[in-house]
C-alpha cells in the first residue's frame, strides 16, 4: 500500500513528530522521538485520531531526516505509531535508525504485514481487522483498548494467543475512561496475569 509514493518506505507520510515521554504500557514514563505514520483504514469507531486516516493529508519526511533529528537527541529511542504505520515498507526506516544505535518500538494493529527490525513491538489489535499470525506470534506487549465490558471477554482471548513471554495490558479508551478504568481494576484483581496502561501522558498533558 502507498509504496510508490513513499519510494518503498523512504519517506513516510507524517502526522506529527514529538520528542516526549510514553505514555501508555512498559515503557511508560521513558523519553523516545514519536513518530506518527499517517494513513489508516481500520475504522475504529472510537478512534480519537480521525485525521490520521487520510494518507493524503500528510507530508512526506524522508527517513534521513527523521534519523538527523534523532541523533541530536539525548534519547536514542523511536516509537513508530500511526495512523497504522504497517501500511509501509519501514525496513528502510529502522534500518537507518540502527546505523544511530537507536532503540525502535513499534505500536501496530498487527494488520498489514509486519516489516522492520523492532526492538519492542506492542501490539494493539482491533475487531475490524485482525492481526496476522506472523504478529501474534511475536509481539512483545499486548495492549487491548477497552471501551465496553465486552473487550474484556475479548481480551482474553488474545491472551491464550500471544506467546506466553508477552505482557499484557488493558487501557481505557480514553473518552471511557473514567467508567472503564474501575471496570479493569475489578478484573485485573481476578485476573492477574493482566495491568492497567492508563494513557499517562494525557493525565500530565503532554503529547
Ligand atoms: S487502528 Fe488506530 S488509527 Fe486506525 S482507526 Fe483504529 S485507533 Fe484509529
Amino acid at each position: 500500500m502507498f509504496t510508490d509514493i513513499t519510494e518503498n518506505g523512504h519517506k513516510l507520510p507524517l502526522i506529527d513528530h514529538f520528542y516526549t515521554l510514553q505514555g501508555e504500557g512498559y515503557h511508560t514514563g521513558k523519553a523516545a522521538y514519536f513518530l506518527r505514520i499517517g494513513g489508516c483504514d481500520i475504522g475504529c469507531h472510537w478512534c480519537d485520531s480521525k485525521i490520521s486516516w487520510n494518507f493524503d493529508f500528510h507530508a512526506l519526511v524522508s527517513i534521513h531526516e527523521i534519523v538527523d533529528i534523532v541523533k541530536k537527541l539525548p534519547a536514542k529511542a523511536v516509537v513508530v505509531t500511526g495512523g497504522e504505520p504497517l501500511n509501509y515498507n519501514l525496513n528502510p526506516l529502522c534500518e537507518a535508525l540502527k546505523t544511530i544505535d537507536c532503540q525502535t518500538f513499534i505500536e501496530t494493529s498487527g494488520a498489514p504485514k509486519l516489516s522492520g527490525k523492532w526492538d519492542w513491538i506492542c501490539l494493539s489489535p482491533k475487531k475490524n481487522a485482525p492481526p496476522t499470525q506472523e504478529i501474534i506470534e511475536v509481539a512483545d506487549e499486548l495492549k487491548i483498548i477497552v471501551h465496553d465490558i465486552t473487550d474484556l471477554l475479548w481480551a482474553t482471548k488474545y491472551s491464550k494467543l500471544v506467546n506466553n513471554k508477552c505482557l499484557l495490558y488493558l487501557q481505557p479508551e480514553w473518552s471511557q475512561h473514567k467508567i472503564m478504568t474501575p471496570k479493569i481494576v475489578e478484573f485485573i484483581k481476578q485476573n492477574v496475569e493482566w495491568k492497567i496502561s492508563i494513557q499517562a501522558h494525557k493525565f500530565m498533558k503532554i503529547p
